[in-house]
């Protein structure tokens, strides 16, 4: 159950509410909304929910009829909002990631990032752990691809976002990453998420390839039942019987997510099509329905990519994308900030 304290409820009072909730057997989860507090009510406690409503401080009572509790808007009505110094995933503006699948060298991580920089991303994407198809595919860099990354990042003035594949990994990918990725095919390693949820860092959740939404916000639940509240989410297309895509781009799951939930929406035109001449139309669709953020595939010379470069952009391409998009976020009432960086011609 959500319990939305007073605006005026005394501390006191306040933590009465969360003893009396703890002797029913559940575990509270404390949010402050707009000015008020809400006391989130999870787990395999029961009590009648009037009990709770009577007591002094307390505005009202619901139910919460969905089974992912903490991810809901009943929870938490207003936008969650994830700060990452200045840059703000959730608010009014449109947050581009972009840059190569994998890590490859310095010197294709040192182009990607300025490449993409320049174009007005705001956030370097990039694996140094790669969940491969195939055990004979490229499998990442490990560490010395996390730490050209991040330097990278840091010599743009970008955040890092990159993939975290297993629990053992958790501790070194945070020592790079702003923002920990969980990939489609861990999108239910609950050992995983469970302990991402202790995680101090930002964790963006990718769709599992064939999760529904629900399935997907139950992921999301994890996390934040773990006191990590800085989960946003990834749609990133989903196996249909279409196969001239790679997957079937969701972009309905945008606004029904975002109606669902509190948490921000990133949309991945790149896996969602695999291929390169249909992310743009989709970046657009994504950002016309309301995502809070796309994330992006970039990379200097991709015909030569060690993974995905089919649906890889070229840098032009890209900068023509980031110009088009910036037309379409004011249409909705959103922007897409780019801070003047000299500009230089591209032959592609
Ligand atoms: C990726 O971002 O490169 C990736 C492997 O994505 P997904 O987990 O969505 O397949
Ligand atoms: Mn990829």
């Amino acid at each position: 159950m959500v319990v939305i304290m007073k605006e005026r409820a005394s501390e006191p009072q306040i933590q009465a509410v969360i003893a009396q909730l703890m002797d029913m057997g559940y575990d509270v989860h404390r949010s402050t909304g707009a000015n008020r507090i809400v006391l989130g009510a999870v787990g395999g406690g029961h009590g009648d929910p009037q009990i709770v409503e009577v007591q002094d401080g307390v505005q009202e009572v619901h139910r919460i009829s969905v089974p992912y509790k903490l991810a809901s808007r009943t929870f938490r009505p207003e936008n969650t909002v994830i700060a990452i110094d200045d840059v703000r995933i959730g608010g009014d503006e449109v947050i581009v990631m972009a840059g190569p699948c994998s890590a490859e060298s310095e010197e294709q991580v040192e182009a990607s990032a300025a490449a993409v920089k320049r174009a007005g991303a705001k956030v370097l994407r990039g694996g140094a752990f790669k969940p491969r198809s195939s055990p004979y595919s490229f499998q990442g860099l490990g560490e010395p691809g996390l730490r050209m990354l991040r330097a990278a990042a840091d010599r743009h003035g970008l955040k890092l976002i990159t993939e975290v594949m297993e629990i053992s990994q958790i501790e070194l990918v945070a020592k790079y990453a702003h923002v920990l990725q969980v990939g489609a095919r861990n999108m239910q390693n609950y050992s995983l998420l469970r302990e991402l949820g202790k995680a101090r860092a930002p964790v963006m959740i990718k769709r599992g390839i064939s999760a529904t939404i629900e399935e997907w916000l139950m992921s999301a639940e994890y996390v934040l039942a773990g006191g990590n509240t800085q989960v946003m989410l990834c749609e990133r297309g989903i196996r249909t019987f279409e196969t001239y895509t790679r997957n079937t781009f969701d972009i309905s799951a945008i606004p029904v997510v975002q109606q669902l939930s509190h948490l921000p929406v990133i949309a991945d035109p790149s896996h969602g099509t695999g291929r390169r001449d249909k992310v743009a139309p989709m970046a657009r669709a994504a950002v016309a329905a309301g995502a809070d953020g796309l994330i992006i595939e970039v990379h200097c010379d991709p015909d030569h990519a060690k993974s995905d470069g089919a649906q890889s952009m070229f840098p032009a391409q890209f900068e023509r994308l980031m110009a088009e998009l910036r037309i379409i976020a004011p249409a909705i009432g959103r922007s897409l900030c780019v801070e003047p960086v000299a500009r230089r011609g591209w032959n592609r």
